[in-house]
């Protein structure tokens, strides 16, 4: 290895080695810490009832939840049942509610077969297991542990989308950066009872002070805890990527243009 490589690589390793990670007690109490900053941390996703949250959820997935909640209360007006929705034709039904938000056409199938197969397999209810959970169409992890959690109060695990990524690396609560070794991390540090609440105090602490660009840290209750406050730009981010905006992704292709006719 070039002796300029090496340097880099061993850097790296302290800089990782040297990031402190948190004892049991010292997450709960930087739990604790955020939860006195947001004691209004909740699900945005509007919802009346475990059906209405699971189809919610399944339609936020790289969309916001304000663009969702513009959506659901047509949707859910149409077809405020399992057994209803199921009934529906995503394309000629569905898809027109449910347009302004990415990916609709396929959230659409989704949401209809997951009505189906909670008929079929379910008795129209929403099951209370990850496992059932994960079986249903358009349906991850992560959408089944906001529903076992939000609707049911029995998560088996923790939330972890970008905010929860994010954060939990910068207080020091994980040195992982996969979703499912944080997951896992953040599950071993806190107790059980704790964990649907975590995910909610995290993302509104994302979204309201520990920005990904440009973190508060001087109007943040924590930084007296958090071992990356006032140097934590860097940590945590995700790479830079291309996205494909679902417009693009819902478009028709378009014809080959015509070559211009030689003169
Ligand atoms: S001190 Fe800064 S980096 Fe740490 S949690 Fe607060 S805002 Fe985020």
């Amino acid at each position: 290895m070039p002796a300029k490589m090496q340097g880099k690589a061993s850097s790296t390793k302290a800089s990782t080695a040297q990031r402190p990670s948190a004892t049991p007690a010292g997450a709960v109490r930087l739990l604790d810490g955020l939860k006195a900053l947001h004691p209004d941390a909740h699900c945005e996703l509007d919802h009346k009832n475990a059906f209405e949250l699971l189809c919610a959820t399944v339609l936020s997935a790289q969309t916001t939840d304000v663009a969702v909640n513009k959506v659901t209360p047509k949707l859910f007006a149409a077809y405020p049942t399992a057994a209803l929705l199921a009934a529906a034709d995503s394309k000629e039904h569905v898809e027109p509610l449910i347009s302004t938000i990415g990916m609709f056409r396929q959230k659409a199938k989704n949401i209809v077969g997951l009505a189906k197969m909670l008929i079929e397999k379910h008795g129209g209810e929403v099951p209370r297991t990850l496992e059932a959970l994960v079986e249903l169409p358009g349906v991850g992890r992560k959408t089944a542990n906001v529903v076992l959690g939000v609707a049911f109060g029995a998560p088996e695990g923790v939330v972890v989308d970008t905010h929860v990524q994010r954060i939990s690396q910068r207080l020091g609560l994980t040195r992982e950066s996969e979703p499912e070794k944080i997951e896992r991390a953040l599950c071993k540090l806190l107790p059980r009872e704790r964990w649907d609440e975590t995910s909610h105090i995290l993302i509104f602490h994302g979204r309201r002070i520990c920005a990904a660009i440009k973190p508060n840290c001087e109007a943040c209750g924590v930084k007296t805890l958090c071992p990356s406050a006032f140097h934590a730009e860097d940590i945590g981010r995700k790479p830079p990527r291309t996205r494909t905006s679902p417009e693009r992704e819902e478009s028709p292709p378009k014809p080959p243009k015509k070559r211009a006719a030689k003169a």
